[in-house]
């Protein structure tokens, strides 16, 4: 018995607009594709929510027992500048600003982006593939969909012909557009471009001469359009139609919208059967993005090194504020609000050593079993992660009233309240006890060890055992830890 086999997911499905019972297309084994970063420059906070929100949903996924396979493609060729068909790719444009070759853009970001990732704590996808290594199957896709007549070629490029497709397809039924609506949106085209419309878009990019990324083909040296790239991996590792595609909500537009397109016209088959978009961070109320420059990077966070924060924060941290909102929302990324995580997040695994030292009884006064549905109920309701928080704090609370003795548990609810703070803290929402976490609750603990030690100190010198009071300061002192009194009574510092 698998628990996927007693849990409902219900996902919020982007392309109908509305919650739907998760059903994978092979009981038990979950296709899950998310676009990936392109690698030309350090990826930001906002880039990291999108991730993160779908490294909780994998791992969720993965906790219920299903078999996950997880793509999440690198973007190394074809996205050019403005997400448009004409101007410079993204990569070699820093390549030639840097005076490196591109594949040393790629490298650098691709290591920054894997090293981001390892420091917040996100299991690697169980499939990493790159556009280059992809550029086979990319133009063996155009080849069909030429074929099947939705593309046509100017000039050693190819483009969608969007029209075309339009007549026997709905372009625009994930983003709710309409193609009149489009067209009345676009502008006419400049007349340097080879489209016969412009909301086509190209397939294949004949390479200008100072291009350097570029690729023989049937149709010119060139390379791949950003869409295609998306298609040829999915389908390749995860077949024809396949469970999840995610993203974030930038992409919806038209990104999503040509790869449902591009799947249609080669293979006759909608590709996904359920479109999962994350909301966008933000900074102090504005949308992070590279472009605007409104953007902090997370090393930056972690290490306290910037304009807008106050400190420095956790990895644990990190991952907990973003919890904290469903990945549906708009989060704002503020020192408040970060501040405010922090102190949830060390309460939280304040909990989590509760539970290793609380003591059992002969009854339990909580309802552990209902508890634990509700975490599951939590996350089945559209990963619901700020519920699920709710939930656990639930326990948290639980937890501190045994400790001071106005609540009580037996052995057997203790075990389950364990196994399940540890499923869904550490497994579900990939939180772990930093070293600063740790560092904190160890100097709690010497607190509480030292003042137990200066009341000892006390009580000797109210019995005049001087040599037993002056002992306990003296030695404290030889240790580091130095007693001061004053007329409200001891207190101590670390030297
Ligand atoms: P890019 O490297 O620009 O292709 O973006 C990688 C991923 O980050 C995509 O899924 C984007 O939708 C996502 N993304 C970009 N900006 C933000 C933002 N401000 N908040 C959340 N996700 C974002
Ligand atoms: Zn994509």
């Amino acid at each position: 018995m698998h628990l996927y086999q007693s849990n409902e997911i219900k996902i919020y499905n982007s392309l109908t607009g509305q919650k739907e019972i998760f059903k994978p297309i092979n009981a038990g084994h979950v296709g899950m594709y998310v676009c990936g970063p392109t690698v030309y420059s350090n990826v930001h906070l906002g880039n990291v929510r999108t991730f993160m929100s779908f490294d909780m949903v994998f791992r969720y996924l993965k906790h219920l027992g299903y078999k996950v396979r997880y793509v999440r493609n690198i973007t190394d060729a074809g996205h050019l500048e403005n997400d448009a068909d004409v101007g410079e790719d993204k990569i070699t444009k820093k390549a030639r600003l840097e005076q490196i070759e591109p594949m040393e853009v790629v490298q650098r970001y691709t290591v920054d982006f894997h090293n981001i990732l390892n420091t917040l704590n996100f299991l690697p996808p169980s499939i990493e593939p790159t556009a280059t290594g992809h550029i086979i199957e990319q133009i063996e896709l155009i080849r069909t969909i030429v074929e099947n007549g939705f593309a046509y070629v100017v000039n050693g490029s190819v483009y969608f012909d969007v029209h075309k497709f339009n007549e026997s397809h709905a372009y625009g039924k994930l983003s709710k557009r309409k193609l009149e609506d489009l067209i009345h949106n676009t502008r006419a085209l400049d007349g340097q471009s080879d489209k016969k419309n412009p909301q086509d878009f190209a397939l294949w990019k004949k390479a200008e001469p100072q291009h350097i990324m570029r690729w023989p083909s049937p149709w010119s040296d060139g390379f791949p359009g950003w869409h295609l790239e998306c298609t040829a991996m999915s389908t390749k590792y995860l077949g024809e139609q396949f469970d999840i595609h995610g993203g974030g909500m930038d992409l919806k537009f038209p990104h999503h919208e040509c790869e449902i397109a591009q799947n249609e016209a080669a293979k006759g088959k909608s590709p996904v059967n359920y479109w999962m978009h994350a909301n966008m961070l933000e900074l102090n109320g504005q949308r992070m993005s590279k472009t605007t420059g409104n953007t902090v990077n997370p090393h930056e966070l972690l290490s306290g090194e910037n304009a807008f924060f106050s400190k420095a924060f956790a990895p644990g941290v990190i991952r907990f504020f973003s919890a904290q909102s469903s990945y549906r929302s708009i989060l704002d990324l503020t020192d408040a609000g970060l501040l405010a995580s922090e102190k949830g997040f060390n309460k939280l695994m304040e909990g989590m050593r509760l539970l290793q030292s609380v003591g059992t009884a002969n009854t339990s006064s909580f309802d552990v079993s209902s508890w634990q549905q509700r975490c599951y109920d939590a996350m089945n309701d559209d990963f619901n992660t700020p519920i699920l928080i709710a939930t656990l704090f639930e326990a948290v609370k639980y937890l501190n009233q045994i400790k001071e003795g106005s609540a009580s548990i037996t052995a057997k609810d203790l075990q389950v309240l364990k196994t399940t703070m540890h499923a869904f803290v550490y497994d579900v929402l990939g939180l772990e006890a930093t070293s600063e976490a740790s560092t904190n609750a160890n100097n709690d603990k010497l607190a509480s060890a030292v003042n137990i030690l200066i009341e000892l100190r006390q009580d000797a010198r109210i019995n005049k055992d001087f040599a037993l009071s002056d002992k306990i300061r003296d030695e404290l002192a030889e240790a580091g830890i130095q007693l001061k009194d004053s007329k409200d009574g001891t207190t101590f510092s670390l030297s």
